[in-house]
């Protein structure tokens, strides 16, 4: 009987943030290939002595699938293990989609990507009634293009919340990308965390007009998210409006209104 393969999402550092079902599928793995350079490798204590564990950083694509496949049909129960979700920027499909080829099966456990990490970080809800209903998750074109509907400037023409993946390293081109969509401002707040979750975390905050300096200052050049919009104002000033949900005059499904 071949093995599965499972992918799993590792959260983005703290080793308690990934998923029990995750965590599980690693207790009982004979084969564990990781993401090296974000997964924490104390998720890997939680193997069992016998499996066979590889970092895929210095692998290739064909290093990584003949990996996967030769433990599947060998029976043994496989884990591909990925910072975050793997469904975000893990390029997870072409993997998928050798699976296939090879006939395979394969499952995918979610996790926590590094939005949410950043966004507990900060204590920072990221939809506000009145300010935001809208999350936006993307990045800067870098060796991989972006389309080019999607160039900041025309996601930022929407506002809204903005997290931005793999693009710390380009803050000038960030702030001026974002600016152009013509609705946030030089005084729009922005946070960036670098390494949620991890001991070494650390978070920047500012406007449009002063972030690219101070992140330059705090010599963040990789491994951080960055946080743009208005939501970001209601640690500082307050909910400009509470939600509707918890409204005492507001009845719905689970609850009477009080009134
Ligand atoms: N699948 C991952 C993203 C992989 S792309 C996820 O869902 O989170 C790698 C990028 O993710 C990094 O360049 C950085 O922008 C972001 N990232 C991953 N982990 C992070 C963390 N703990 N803190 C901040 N950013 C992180």
């Amino acid at each position: 009987m071949p093995g599965e393969v499972l992918f799993v999402g590792a959260g983005p550092g703290d080793p308690e943030l990934i998923t029990l079902k995750g965590l599980r599928a690693l207790q009982q793995a004979d084969l564990v290939v990781y993401a090296g350079s974000l997964v924490n490798p104390a998720l890997l204590e939680e193997c069992h002595k016998n499996c066979e564990i590889h970092d895929s950083a210095p692998l290739n694509l064909d290093q990584v699938l003949d990996l996967l496949i030769a433990g599947a049909k060998a029976g043994q129960k496989v884990v591909r293990l990925h910072t975050g979700d793997p469904g975000l920027y893990g390029a997870i499909q072409e993997q998928m989609e050798a699976l296939d080829a090879a006939e395979i099966s394969y499952r995918v456990i979610p996790g926590v990507t590094a939005t949410f990490a950043a966004a507990a970080s900060l204590k920072q809800e990221l939809t506000l009634p009145g300010v935001s209903q809208t999350l936006v998750l993307t990045r800067l074109a870098g060796r991989t293009p972006v389309p080019d509907s999607e160039a900041l400037r025309n996601i930022a023409r929407i506002g809204g919340t903005i997290c931005l993946y793999l693009s710390v390293g380009m803050m000038d081109k960030l702030v001026e990308e974002l600016l152009a969509g013509g609705v946030f401002t030089p005084q729009t707040p922005v946070a960036v965390v670098y390494r949620a979750s991890w001991p070494d975390e650390k978070v920047v905050e500012g406007t449009l007009s002063d972030i690219a300096e101070k992140v330059a200052e705090a010599g963040i050049t990789r491994q951080a998210l960055i946080l743009v919009g208005e939501v970001l104002k209601a640690r500082q000033q307050g909910v400009p409006e509470k939600s509707k949900l918890y409204d005492p005059g507001f009845a719905h499904g689970y609850r009477d209104s009080a009134k």
